[in-house]
């Protein structure tokens, strides 16, 4: 099958960017590898209730995040939270992933499909899952900027010079605990910088589902420990926090979390091949490098047609 544009990658930035493209009316298709929308805008069934185990607030420096909040403010998905004590965040009460979800309503979006290669012909290109073909004028590519890179070598095509962004590798633990140790949302300690009570985030559940990312340091000595060893010494570390009764606990690597004090170009997009690239690897990083470089390759596929 032929479309317009194939966007690879149903996270923030490709469900915002496809979003977009529906209005131009173009034949537009998504291709995730997961099994859900979201990328790191994940939200997981715990127990009673649900949490947020990638990203955790919004909090806009940009016009263009600023923006979408507004929408999505009018939609009820999100709204305002202390988390933190700022007063400028924002949380979503159904779950962080209802974002990219409702973004990407009305575009096809294959799920459960991870490109593995790509190859460009005269006119289109085309793109290869583990299930099935597809053609498209112009592929625009969302994840990391490692993982760009890692599809451009194996497909032989050559790599464009990208800017660099370090992202921060951490494991996130989710779970249910009977109590809330404590009244504030949001704890840290030297095991874990963020400590979070979902319901007191301001989720709507309830019950007390806690996500947790462990710090850099402790997540690299895990990385190298068997997976027994590493749930035991976790389960300690949980324990001496002071979560004496916790169940539905769930771990979860997450590579490429986030890049901090990031300030590289919008996007790339090259007009001879139809290739673009944008999600937080560019601009500022974060929700808002996402945002924001989904927008200008919006704005140069509607200049192309
Ligand atoms: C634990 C954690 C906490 C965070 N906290 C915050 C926060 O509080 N505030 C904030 O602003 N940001 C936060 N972030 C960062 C924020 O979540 C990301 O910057 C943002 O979600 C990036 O969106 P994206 O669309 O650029 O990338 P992604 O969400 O990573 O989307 C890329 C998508 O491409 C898919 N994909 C990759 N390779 C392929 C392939 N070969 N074929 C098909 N699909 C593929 C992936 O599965 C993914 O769904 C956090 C992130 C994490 C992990």
């Amino acid at each position: 099958m032929n479309f317009d544009v194939i966007i690879v990658g149903a996270g923030l930035s490709g469900s915002y960017l496809a979003s977009k493209i529906k209005k131009l009316g173009l034949n537009t298709l998504i291709i995730e590898k997961s099994k859900s929308i979201g990328g790191r805008f994940s939200t997981k069934p715990v127990g009673g209730g649900i949490a947020d185990y990638g990203c955790q607030y919004l909090k806009p420096k940009t016009k263009e995040l600023s923006e979408l909040i507004q929408i999505l403010k009018n939609k009820k998905l999100i709204k305002k939270s202390n988390v933190l004590q700022y007063d400028d965040a924002f949380i979503a009460p159904y779950g962080i992933s209802k974002i990219p979800q409702y973004l990407s309503l009305g575009v096809s979006t294959l799920l459960n499909q991870k490109v593995s290669f790509i190859k460009k012909t005269t006119n289109q290109w085309e793109v290869k899952t583990n299930s099935f073909s597809l053609k498209s004028k112009i592929l625009v590519l969302t994840m990391p900027i490692n993982q760009v890179s890692d599809l451009l070598k194996v497909s032989d095509l050559a790599i464009p010079n990208l800017p660099t962004a370090a992202y921060k590798s951490f494991y996130t633990i989710t779970f249910q605990n009977m109590n809330a140790i404590g009244s504030k949302s949001i704890l840290k300690n030297d095991f874990a910088p963020w400590i979070c009570n979902n319901l007191l985030k301001g989720l709507s559940i309830d019950q007390n589902i806690f996500t947790v990312n462990i710090n850099e340091e402790l997540s690299n000595t895990l990385l190298n420990v068997e997976d027994n060893k590493k749930h035991e010494l976790i389960k300690r570390h949980l324990k001496e926090c002071g979560f004496k009764n916790f169940s539905f606990y769930n771990l979860h690597y997450w590579k490429y979390a986030f890049t901090e004090g990031q300030n590289n170009i919008a996007n790339y997009f090259n007009e001879n091949n139809m290739l673009a690239l944008c999600g937080d690897s560019f601009s500022v990083g974060q929700a808002d490098g996402a945002v924001v470089s989904a927008q200008k390759t919006f704005e140069q596929i509607r200049d192309v047609f």
